[in-house]
């Protein structure tokens, strides 16, 4: 048995889909259109990877063992130091929480000392993961929007 190339007719179908600034999904009963590079080629043409950002998004976390988001936060400048439990469990911020997670989107990454920016030269030191209702705390009762981190930020954003 001969080995069976693809047709004239088939390459060109196959080339023209990965040039083609309209290419969709490689993914079997998907049709949006491949994830945008953000980039274009010589012929102005705009480049596409073969998946949709969401298949693309699946197909890289299960190769690295993660769920979508997960992955998609390891890229995150802070999202990145994000726990899968609240850490007020210890009583940091003077209760000890008790908030059942059951979903990621129950948790937020806080900045500790309120300066947004503060991950950028202290990394993960900077960061505390904290529930929905332990982080309405902690802002009230410290009142992060008040923090001279936040000021700096803002005069930062202004000057910009
Ligand atoms: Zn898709
Ligand atoms: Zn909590």
């Amino acid at each position: 048995m001969s080995l069976v190339f693809k047709s004239e007719k088939e390459l060109s179908k196959w080339e023209y889909q990965a040039k083609n600034p309209n290419r969709i999904c490689s993914v079997e009963g998907c049709f949006d259109l491949g994830q945008n590079m953000g980039t274009k080629r010589a012929d102005g043409t705009l480049v596409r990877r073969n998946k949709c950002s969401k298949h693309h998004a699946e197909f890289q976390a299960n190769k690295k063992g993660l769920t979508s988001t997960e992955w998609a936060n390891s890229f995150h400048p802070y999202l990145k130091y994000r726990k899968d439990y609240c850490e007020n469990i210890d009583g940091r911020l003077g209760h000890k929480c008790t908030t059942t997670i059951v979903w990621s989107g129950q948790l937020d990454t806080d900045h500790i000392n309120g300066d947004p920016t503060s991950h950028e030269t202290l990394g993960a030191a900077a960061m505390q993961t904290l529930c929905k209702s332990c982080h309405a705390y902690k802002t009230w009762k410290y009142g992060d929007g008040q923090t001279a981190g936040r000021k700096t930020l803002k005069e930062r954003k202004e000057a910009a």
